[in-house]
């Protein structure tokens, strides 16, 4: 496969689990809470290059990959996530600036569960802010997704991301795994223009 045919799997593997997520969230009445950036205002949210190539190559289609690119080396990709748009000072607050496009940390976040190898239960993937503003609700889907609620499991979908190309899954903080998703769309692209051109 090559580089735009794996951004192509990784965005096929991301319907299916939006179609899931959907189905889920539809029958626990629970999603996250409205405007509440608190998740993406994390520095440290663990991504993979991957997971963010179908984001770098719509900024490129956009024109946008090169200045994003530009901006994260000046920054050493520090910081919060680049796409993400702050609506408070503290950024507790705000929105995905590239919602269609985003990671598959952020899709696995308040809509997936993982199984607990002690217990062999699932347990929720949330945050702790919906923990404790919506206990009674947290604790009641925590109970139905070992009952009668579908719910999809983060770690198989982490696998078939692996499946796709294992190099590219290696975790890091979520501006490097964007900064590397651009630079390698970028080379890719420009690869593409001087072959078209000799
Ligand atoms: S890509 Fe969007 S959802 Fe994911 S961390 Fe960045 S701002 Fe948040």
């Amino acid at each position: 496969m090559n580089l735009l045919e794996k951004s192509q799997a990784v965005e096929t593997l991301f319907l299916e689990l939006e179609e899931q997520s959907k189905q889920f969230h539809e029958e626990a009445g629970m999603g996250c809470i409205s405007g509440c950036g608190f998740c993406c205002s994390n520095p440290e949210v663990p991504a993979s290059v991957l997971e963010f190539l179908p984001l770098a190559f719509d900024l490129y289609e956009k024109g946008l990959a090169e200045e994003l690119a530009a901006q994260l080396a000046a920054t050493k990709s520090k910081g919060v996530c680049v796409v993400y748009r702050a609506q408070s000072d503290d950024l507790s607050k705000g929105f995905c600036g590239n919602y269609a496009k985003r990671g598959l940390i952020c899709r696995v976040f308040g809509a997936s569960a993982r199984k607990n190898n002690k217990t062999n239960q699932k347990e929720l993937i949330t945050c702790k802010l919906l923990k404790s503003e919506r206990p009674a609700a947290f604790q009641e889907v925590s109970t139905r997704i070992n009952s009668d609620l579908d719910i999809p499991l983060a770690p198989a979908y982490y696998t078939r991301l692996k499946d796709i190309d294992e190099v590219l899954t290696a975790l890091q903080p979520v501006n490097e795994a964007i900064f590397l998703a651009l630079e390698l769309v970028l080379r890719y692209r420009y690869d593409e223009e001087e072959e078209k051109a000799s």
